[in-house]
C-alpha cells in the first residue's frame, strides 16, 4: 500500500489517527453536555440538543477546534474539564511500533495537528509521543486549519518539504481532499478513528485499519 523508497516526510495527524478518537468523541459528545447541563440548570437532552447543533455549525474552522472558543461559548472551563478525563487518553494498536521505525528511518516525521496547543499539552501529559517527530506543527500556530490551502502553505515556507514524495496520514477527508489538493502525492486515512464506533466502509481515501499493515522496515 505504502512504497517507503518513495517517501522522505511523513505527515502525521494527531486525534483519530495516533490516537483514539473515542476520548473526544466522549468527551465533546457526551461528557461537556453533561457538565453543560448541570452548570446552566438544563436537562441532560436539551443540553446535548443545543450543543450538537453548535458544534456542527463551527466545524472545520480554527474557533472549532479552539478550547479557548469553547469555553467562552459555553461559559465552562473546557481545559479544566478536559483535564478530568485525561486518563481515558490512549494510543491506537502498533502506534508506538510504528513511530519507533519512523524515528529510526532517515525521514522526516512530523506531527500535524489541528488540536489546540492546550489540549496538545493536556493529552501529552498523558501519552507522550512528542519525542519520535522531528517537528511538532498545531495549526493554529500557522492560523490555519488543515483544511485551508494556507496551511500547507505555510508549512511549506517554515519546513519546505517535496509534496510528491510527502505522505500524510489522517483520518479527516476534508483534512485529506485540501492536502492532495496541495499536491501531496501519497494519502491514507483511518477506517476507525474510534475503536468504540463502526468501522467507516465509504472512505474516498485509502484507509489502513492498523499500522501494522504499513511498518517500515528499520532502513527501508
Ligand atoms: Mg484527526
Amino acid at each position: 500500500m505504502i512504497d517507503w523508497k518513495h517517501i522522505d516526510t511523513v505527515l502525521l495527524d494527531m486525534d483519530g489517527t495516533l490516537l483514539d478518537l473515542h476520548f473526544d468523541n466522549y468527551f465533546w459528545m457526551q461528557h461537556v453536555p453533561m457538565v453543560y447541563a448541570r452548570t446552566h440548570s438544563l436537562s441532560e437532552e436539551e443540553s446535548a440538543r443545543k450543543l450538537h447543533s453548535a458544534f456542527s455549525i463551527e466545524q472545520g474552522t480554527l474557533d472549532w477546534y479552539s478550547l479557548d472558543y469553547w469555553s467562552e461559548q459555553l461559559q465552562l472551563d473546557i481545559p479544566a474539564i478536559k483535564r478530568e478525563l485525561v486518563h481515558m487518553v490512549s494510543t491506537r494498536p502498533y502506534v508506538v511500533e510504528f513511530l519507533t521505525h519512523l524515528h529510526a528511518s532517515p525521514r522526516d516525521v512530523v506531527l500535524v495537528t489541528n488540536a489546540h496547543r492546550k489540549t496538545l499539552d493536556i493529552k501529552m501529559e498523558q501519552i507522550d509521543i512528542t519525542g519520535w517527530f522531528d517537528r511538532v506543527v498545531v495549526s493554529h500556530e500557522l492560523d490555519a486549519p488543515k483544511e485551508e490551502q494556507a496551511f500547507w502553505h505555510r508549512l511549506q515556507a517554515l519546513h519546505p518539504f517535496d509534496p510528491a514524495r510527502t505522505l500524510l496520514i489522517d483520518d479527516t477527508e476534508s483534512v485529506l481532499e485540501s492536502a492532495q489538493r496541495y499536491g501531496i502525492a501519497h494519502l491514507l486515512t483511518l477506517l476507525q478513528p474510534d475503536s468504540k464506533r463502526q468501522k467507516r466502509i465509504d472512505t474516498r481515501f485509502p484507509g489502513i485499519h492498523h499500522f501494522d499493515e504499513i511498518m517500515p522496515t528499520t532502513n527501508a
